[in-house]
């Protein structure tokens, strides 16, 4: 197969590109090369956190590399296969070992054998999926379109200390069944979960009760934890299930932020969200995308459905980045529409 161009400063034009094109070649079998890797970022090229993204797609797929190197602007990626089993990735530092997953779950997904992954770094990163939002939101929705993939937690890490660790058993199903998540529903169950490592319990409590409270939800549904990690650590979620999507958001704390400027940052999500009167987040919307888009291409030229449709919030950069990559890897069509006035969109994703 023809070795195919991908521009890694378009659209939102950071390590995600570089994620997704690696998922999607080892997911086609099609050879990549991605140019101008982060070329408007103040620090271009591959840095430490997308080299171990590379190196597990590198395993995964037994692919020959060029151009994985730190900084550097340019990656040859030519996949053999889809190889399940058990393997262990660590980022080394604390950088997101969840976004290490992202780039070889899909693979795995649709893999002939079962696999077993220890991924070991940042386990919640600001700019990251928290492991909480895979296990709680993300996750269901996979296991919907047939693969069983189940997430275990040994050790929490956070940014800069890392040291986080966490097992995925992933049962695959060769062929992705599409959904449609149209309709929210009534909100059946809120919860909110401020955690701290190493630092004073008050912090967590502070976050928790201003959420509660700033959202009218009742006391009942908030809880706080102290937690063992490297170093310190603060990170609250409020969790709203309805019948068919369970959405996660999370505030992190950081130097500088009051655990009420955090908690604000998670208020408003939710009233975004709720507002917006959707079942999808934003953070949702562009990581549904990939696998959506796989099924899609899956049932080209065959009479079975496949793909699928959401409604969710205004797109981010991340999510049209995604959906041009996936024009352009697997051809598939991919519809947005917005009702006039509304911000809200339908995406719906189908073979072309
Ligand atoms: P990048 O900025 O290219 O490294 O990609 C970040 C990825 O992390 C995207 O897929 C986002 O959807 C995801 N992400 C960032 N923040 C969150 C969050 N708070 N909850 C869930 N996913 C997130």
């Amino acid at each position: 197969m023809s070795l195919l161009h991908i521009d890694g400063s378009q659209g939102e034009g950071g390590g995600q590109i570089v994620r997704s094109a690696l998922a999607l070649s080892l997911v086609t079998g099609r050879p990549i090369v991605i140019e101008r890797i982060r070329a408007g970022r103040a620090k271009p090229g591959l840095m430490r956190q997308h080299l171990t993204a590379v190196q597990a797609a590198t395993a995964i797929g037994q692919a020959d590399v060029r151009g994985a190197e730190i900084g550097s602007p340019r990656l040859e990626f030519t996949p053999r296969g889809i190889h399940p089993g058990s393997y262990q990735f660590s980022v080394g530092t604390a950088g997101s070992a969840t976004l290490v997953l992202q780039t070889v779950l899909p693979a795995l997904l649709i893999a002939e054998c079962p696999s077993e992954l220890i991924l070991e770094g940042g386990t919640h990163n600001p700019w990251a999926p928290p492991f909480d939002f895979l296990e709680q939101a993300f996750l269901p929705l996979i296991r919907r379109m047939g693969p069983q993939v189940t997430v275990t937690l040994d050790n929490y890490g956070f940014y800069p200390a890392g040291g986080g660790r966490f097992a995925v058993q992933i049962d695959p199903q060769p062929r992705l069944a599409g959904f449609d998540l149209l309709e929210r529903g009534p909100i059946q169950r809120r919860a909110v979960l401020g955690l701290v490592a190493n630092l004073p319990r008050h912090i967590a409590a502070r976050e928790v009760e201003r959420i509660l409270e700033k959202c009218s939800w009742e006391p009942a549904v908030g809880r706080v934890e102290a937690i063992r990690a490297h170093g310190p650590g603060n990170v609250v979620f409020a969790a709203m299930a309805s019948k068919h999507v369970t959405e996660v958001f999370t505030g992190f704390g950081r130097t500088g932020a009051s655990a009420e400027k955090v908690a604000d940052e998670v208020v408003r999500q939710i009233r975004d969200y709720l507002g917006d009167d959707v079942p999808v987040g934003p953070y949702l919307a562009d990581q549904l995308l990939l696998p959506l888009g796989i099924s899609a291409w899956q049932s080209r030229g065959t009479s079975l459905p496949g793909g699928g449709s959401f409604r969710t919030g205004p797109l981010s950069r991340h999510a049209t980045t995604h959906i041009d990559l996936l024009r352009q890897m697997l051809g598939v069509r991919i519809d947005v529409d917005t009702v006039e006035g509304r911000a809200a969109c339908t995406v719906s994703v189908q073979a072309d």
